[in-house]
């Protein structure tokens, strides 16, 4: 008998070299810190994206601002600009005190990109500003727009004949689906979402809807990008958005930074050396929580300290980013199945870019089993009023485990964060939610006071 080889080695040597992986394989809740983390100067002189392709970003959004406010008139209270609210959650802050029985230091905050208008999700940031970006290169291209346009004059016949000429494809687990599908369709463009097992009936049903073609995979996201990739490259008039890869996702995503500081200014939240910034975000592929850490490591730098949270059954980028060996392997190859109701974190393998991009970046990623998402979903709603998909609960945990586990004590004592910890903020990024239809969302309710109740 063969042993089943990872790359080169067995599970067993794996195991030996990165001991992490036998409670990872177990499907245990871990808290992992990155041994490669350096200082913010240090980690930008290996990468080559800057605050100008981030302020490039922020410029083309504002560009965009007339026409989205004028073809999606809830965005017009804002003026067009995309944007969530970020609440102080207290009451979740004693609840979470309580149900592990451990002080949590600091403020807790919740970033709402649940309410993130469009499509209620953190995609509603990178996906639609890539689909904005490829429309405004089209239209520039041909010589139908210029920048000092007002691009209001999108929303005319004109436009939509032109894009109607040209295809937008993806890949997805459902959000980035509905939020690509969403701003093409409203442009005009024909649309191609190719949707991965996990995918929910009511965002196919929704993207119909809109006149997107939805294509079903009975597999998971890395099977349904590999379609929808190989489907698009072979339209030369096709643009796949490459969620494993683009780096116009990964800008869309960090311009939240910026304007998450201006947010902070207004609540008067302090981020200083004395008054260090925590935040979790929920990471599937890597390309959205990657992009927001990235823009908020070039606005605070070293005070903020960015963790990403996963599902026990999909910890791609953990082992990734562990491993030092990013896409190369799977969670499927170390016999994890990535099958998880965190539908959009189920993701096998993590995107290489954004592994290798966070590399000296990144604090450290946990894991959250399933059953945490549901208890902590159903108490978010009773105590704050908030609706969050169960993904979006993930990042929760977080602000426990920097104090509870010995991995996350070890890193405040290395940062000498220890003292200044109670004047530090911890934002839980509340990726998704208020999109999703009553009755799914009062079955996951449902189930978060059944599991409670268990406890
Ligand atoms: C997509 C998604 C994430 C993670 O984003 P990635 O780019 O896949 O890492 C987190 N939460 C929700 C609700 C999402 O839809």
């Amino acid at each position: 008998m063969t042993k089943k080889m990872i790359l080169d080695k067995s599970l067993e040597e794996w195991t030996k070299a990165y001991p992490l992986l036998k409670d990872l394989t177990s499907l245990k809740e871990v808290f992992w810190t990155n041994p490669k983390q350096t200082s913010f100067n240090d980690a930008m002189k290996k990468i080559s994206l800057n605050e100008a392709d981030v302020k490039d970003a922020e410029d083309r959004l504002d560009r965009f601002a007339s026409y989205i406010a004028k073809v999606f008139p809830e965005t017009q209270a804002n003026n067009g600009i995309i944007e969530s609210p970020n609440v102080r959650v207290p009451k979740m802050k004693t609840f979470l005190e309580e149900m592990y029985n451990q002080e949590i230091h600091g403020d807790l905050l919740l970033k709402c990109d649940s309410h993130l208008a469009i499509s209620g999700s953190i995609k509603a940031r990178g996906g639609i500003y890539e689909v904005l970006k490829h429309a405004e290169d089209l239209a520039m291209e041909h010589k139908l727009l210029s920048l000092n346009d007002d691009y209001s004059t999108l929303d005319s016949d004109e436009f939509r004949n032109f894009f109607s000429q040209y295809t937008v494809a993806v890949g997805s687990t459902g959000n980035l689906g509905l939020s690509i599908g969403i701003m093409s369709a409203k442009l005009g463009f024909k649309v191609f979402v190719h949707m991965s097992a996990d995918a929910k009936q009511w965002k196919k049903d929704l993207l119909r809807s809109k006149g997107v073609t939805v294509v079903e995979y009975a597999s998971d996201y890395s099977k349904a990008v590999e379609e929808g990739r190989k489907q698009s490259d072979a339209d030369p008039k096709s643009y796949f958005v490459d969620d494993e890869n683009s780096q116009n996702l990964f800008l869309g995503y960090a311009v939240a930074a910026s304007r998450l500081k201006k947010q902070l200014d207004e609540m008067d939240v302090v981020v200083d050396k004395e008054h260090p910034l925590f935040v979790y975000l929920p990471c599937g592929v890597g390309g959205g929580p990657g992009g927001v850490a990235f823009g908020l490591k070039l606005v605070f730098k070293d005070n903020v300290h960015c963790f990403f949270a996963e599902p026990t059954h999909s910890p791609c980028m953990l082992i990734g980013m562990m491993t030092e060996e990013h896409d190369k392997v799977c969670v499927q190859d170390f016999g994890i199945d990535n099958v998880t109701v965190a539908d959009g974190l189920a993701v096998g393998r993590a995107s290489g870019f954004v592994g290798v991009t966070l590399e000296n970046l990144l604090s450290g990623d946990f894991t959250v089993d399933d059953k945490t998402l549901f208890v902590l979903l159903s108490a978010l709603a009773d105590l704050e009023d908030v609706y969050l998909e169960p993904s979006a609960l993930a990042g929760f945990r977080g602000a426990v485990d920097v104090f509870k586990t010995e991995a996350g004590k070890m890193y405040l004592k290395e940062n000498q964060l220890e003292e200044l910890m109670k004047n530090a903020t911890h934002m839980a990024w509340g990726t998704g939610g208020s999109m999703v239809p009553k009755d799914e969302m009062d079955k996951y309710y449902q189930m978060g006071r059944t599991l409670s109740n268990q406890e």
